[in-house]
């Protein structure tokens, strides 16, 4: 590592403008700049797909000559200018959001999935948080992201002969990817120290322009650092808890400090997942020591602009951390304050909520996240329900429906995951800037030709059938070495067809088996002369995920048998690359989970704009999206419960599946009229990309986010000053302190068949009525849907101090379906998540 790597290399004065333009990842999606690289060094950027380096690699010779040549300079000019206009143009916050978020948005992830050419991700999560930040960048949000710069991230796959997974970790040399140093105002590298037990570790920061946002990222590559701390950072997911709490803490920790070195105070704070909950507690920290308060006002303080966003849909799929690991970890980084470590795992475990002993147990980081933030979502309809059934535990005596947890259903950036092809016929029926201000959520494809839309489709196969016998070709070479490969890969798959995908990480839930259930059916299909199938297939199995290989495995033998070779084909080393070729070129995407463990699936939404269509168990987003006109359900309008229940339907799903190809989306594909255009199939597509593609859009769902939660959030922090926390967190010790001392003192009905008045008597033991709610709940039965139904105070009662009479008329249920309750009301605060006590008449 020398400091002329970290100095920019002179460029020829008249190109100078060409590092600003490589080191702003927007020419991940907006491919205006492909030409100039391409011109600059056409292999490296054919390979590569990473600016940065292609203006590393290019020779002097070849800038010079570069610089003197009238078309490049034409196309480079243009492209300055058009970043220039992109970054001060006017976008839909500065013009559109009716609000303001002040000093932006903190966005904490452990990965990023923004382009494979920075390798900073292993699948659906850092890929959703990448589609995010591209999707704040154009609508203008100001959101500072925060990662980590893993020296090799996660593992990039081959497969063996005998269909092996092997697994590789190279390094990702810093200065070859797409990131710069992070400096100061004086030009200093910024560092960050966190104080780790008897030592200190140091924290190198870079940044990735990703558009109009930007993601900090830390590394602790830094050499004064014990040899075993300079590899914390090294990768993702290594499966050792030492070491992901290590990640987490640098995460946390040091990127809420990494933050305020650079006086970013931030509006709102946003975890995607728990994996970063110490920045919360850093945040409050940080706000104590502001302030000069005590802990616990600092959490009330800020918890209020915190929002988590949760992606598991299993209590086991949460962080957890024993508490000796904990307390040998964290006590250095709390000695400095009035809050141990046992209040730190109490706040992060069943005790926080419940009050029960918190003895030998584990600091569960979703739990803490919890417990730190004002909101709470989960990413489709379904996840919020599964979330509630998680969270319920925690809020003893809450039903699963009044669990305060929301849900915002993820979205892909459309312009990452269209072609070329799409793009000029979405271009031609709504226009240029489609995606940065879709206002209305859809565009009519009624404009485009079935002749067009089906050229397209057709360019788009043709593209991936080319480009997957290159890669197999590839593969094939280490393989085979006797065979003439470029002659057998050049028999591999057909162009007219129908391509069915399936790319995913290869772990049991997802079942990327349900296909190989029934092999001689499967074959049935596959050697069809008239309507034949063929399917591509990606993905890793996490390198101790046995039955993931598994099945990685036993593809890979299917895919071998004389009778099958050639129509069924295992890309290595799935990526976003990959991802994006396949999900570009494939007729029907194939998703098959097993409920409830997937939350909502991202990689469904990518084919939407590009006309593929969806054949997908019906859960997570397609639950939502799907109805007949727009592709096929596996177990189509399943109840949650049922779902839930449902890895006792592999087989009968599998055979659900084969049912839906045989006799729906293969004859659909194949059904042709005289002009050899299969009408039906076109107005599926049609109906999908027009309806799905703007709703299934990080665009929406990042709005979503500023609208619904930001903004509101925002308003509600500005109330919580340094004297009002105090006075919250005063009364709710008040309200903790007498709750056990409330009660019913009577309850009666009148009424008739059709209406019934309810009233009840309650002592409140001297706590200020207007801070109690008093509730009438009946469950759903057959009488009608479950109902909550405010019951308004009427009067004090006389003779009885501290006693109160409440009232209210609802449709009559039979007796003891409606049932009284006690919660505390207060406007200031989002209950019950920041107070769950709750009274109960029984
Ligand atoms: C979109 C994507 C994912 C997530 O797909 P799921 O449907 O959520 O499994 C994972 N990996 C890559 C490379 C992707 O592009």
């Amino acid at each position: 590592m020398t400091l002329a790597a970290y100095s920019p290399r002179s460029l020829p004065e008249a190109l100078s403008g060409l590092f600003q333009l490589a080191l702003d990842l927007r020419w991940t999606w907006h491919h205006g700049s492909d030409e100039l690289w391409r011109a600059l060094d056409e292999e490296t950027w054919e390979t590569t797909r990473n600016a940065w380096l292609v203006l590393n690699s290019v020779s002097w010779d070849r800038l010079e000559e570069l610089a003197e040549e009238p078309s490049f300079q034409e196309r480079y000019r243009e492209q300055v200018a058009a970043h220039h206009q992109f970054v001060h143009a006017n976008t839909w916050y500065s013009d559109d959001c009716t609000g303001d978020l002040g000093q932006g948005v903190a966005y904490f992830c452990m990965e990023y999935g923004i382009s494979e050419s920075l390798p900073l991700y292993s699948g659906g999560l850092g890929v959703l948080a990448g589609d995010y930040l591209k999707a704040a960048s154009d609508l203008g949000v100001p959101v500072t992201a925060v990662g980590l710069l893993y020296q090799q991230g996660y593992f990039r796959q081959a497969i063996s002969n005998d269909g092996e997974q092997l697994e590789f970790y190279p390094y990702n040399d810093p200065t070859m990817l797409p990131v710069s140093p992070l400096r100061d105002v004086d030009g200093q590298w910024v560092r960050v120290v966190v104080p780790f037990p008897g030592r200190s570790v140091r924290l190198r920061a870079w940044k990735a322009q990703v558009g109009r946002c930007q993601l900090l990222l830390l590394d602790s590559n830094d050499p004064r650092n014990e040899p075993g701390d300079r590899g914390i950072t090294s990768e993702l997911y290594t499966g050792d808890p030492e070491k992901r709490l290590q990640q987490e803490m640098v995460l946390g920790i040091g990127g809420w400090r990494l933050l305020s070195q650079l006086r970013i105070n931030p509006t709102v704070c946003h975890l995607n997942e728990g994996h970063c909950a110490l920045a919360l507690i850093e945040r409050a920290l940080s706000w104590q020591q502001e302030h000069q308060t005590d802990f616990e006002t600092a959490r009330t303080a800020t918890r209020a602009t915190n929002l988590f966003t949760t992606h598991t849909s299993v209590a086991s799929g949460f962080d957890h951390f024993p508490r000796s690991l904990l307390r040998l970890y964290l006590a250095p980084w709390l000695e400095a304050w009035d809050l141990t470590t046992e209040q730190l795992v109490n706040l992060g475990s069943e005790s926080a909520i419940a009050g029960v002993d918190a003895d030998g147990q584990c600091l569960n980081m979703a739990l803490l996240a919890l417990n730190m933030s004002g909101r709470i979502n989960g990413v489709s309809r379904i996840h919020q329900k599964a979330s509630q059934r998680i969270f319920q535990p925690f809020f003893p005596r809450w039903p699963a429906e009044d669990i305060p947890t929301d849900f915002v259903t993820n979205g892909v950036h459309t312009p990452s995951w269209d072609s070329p092809e799409s793009d000029a016929v979405w271009t031609r029926a709504c226009g240029k800037d489609r995606w940065r201000h879709p206002l209305q959520l859809s565009c009519p494809m009624s404009a485009v030709s079935d002749d067009d839309l089906w050229e397209m489709r057709r360019l788009q196969r043709n593209r991936l059938i080319h480009y997957l016998r290159r890669r197999l070709s590839g593969q094939h070479c280490e393989q085979n070495p006797a065979n003439n490969h470029a002659a057998a890969c050049g028999l591999l798959l057909d162009h007219e067809t129908l391509t069915l995908g399936f790319a995913r990480r290869f772990t049991e839930y997802k079942r990327p088996d349900l296909l190989l259930k029934d092999q001689e059916r499967l074959l049935r299909l596959l050697a069809s002369r008239d309507q034949p199938l063929q399917i591509v297939l990606a993905g890793k199995a996490h390198p101790y995920d046995h039955r993931g290989k598994e099945i990685i495995r036993r593809w890979k033998a299917f895919s071998r048998r004389p009778d099958v070779e050639g129509k069924v084909v295992f890309i290595e080393d799935y990526d976003l690359g990959v991802a994006s070729q396949l999900i570009q070129g494939v007729d029907v995407w194939l998703n098959s989970p097993r409920h409830p463990w997937e939350a909502c699936g991202t990689s469904g939404m990518k084919v939407l704009v590009n006309g593929g269509l969806n054949l997908s168990q019906y859960d997570g987003w397609w639950a939502e999206a799907w109805n007949a006109d727009v592709g096929w359900a596996i177990r189509p309008g399943a109840t949650f419960e049922e779902l839930r229940s449902s890895n006792e339907h592999d087989l009968a799903d599998s055979r659900e599946l084969f049912d839906l190809l045989e006799h729906q989306v293969i004859p659909g594909f194949y059904d042709v009229d005289r002009q050899g255009l299969p009408r039906k199939w076109l107005q599926q597509i049609r109906a999908s990309m027009d309806r799905l593609t703007a709703t299934y859009s990080a665009n929406r769902m990042v709005r979503e986010y500023v609208e619904r939660f930001y903004l509101p959030m925002a308003e509600q922090g500005k109330l919580r000053s340094p004297e009002t926390a105090a006075e919250i967190l005063g009364e709710q010790r008040e309200l903790r302190k007498r709750w056990p001392h409330l009660r019913f003192s009577s309850f009666h009905v009148t009424g008739s068949d059709d209406n019934q008045t309810y009233t009840v008597e309650v002592y409140l033991d001297g706590i200020d009525e207007q801070r109690i709610a008093v509730e009438l709940v009946a469950e759903a039965s057959e009488y009608g849907p479950r109902t909550v139904t405010a019951m308004p105070m009427q009067h004090p009662l006389s003779g009885s101090a501290h006693s109160y009479l409440y009232e209210c008329s609802v449709p009559s249920r039979p007796e003891g379906h409606y049932t009284p309750r006690l919660r505390v009301c207060d406007e200031r605060l989002n209950l019950p998540l920041e107070n769950p006590a709750v009274l109960w008449l029984k």
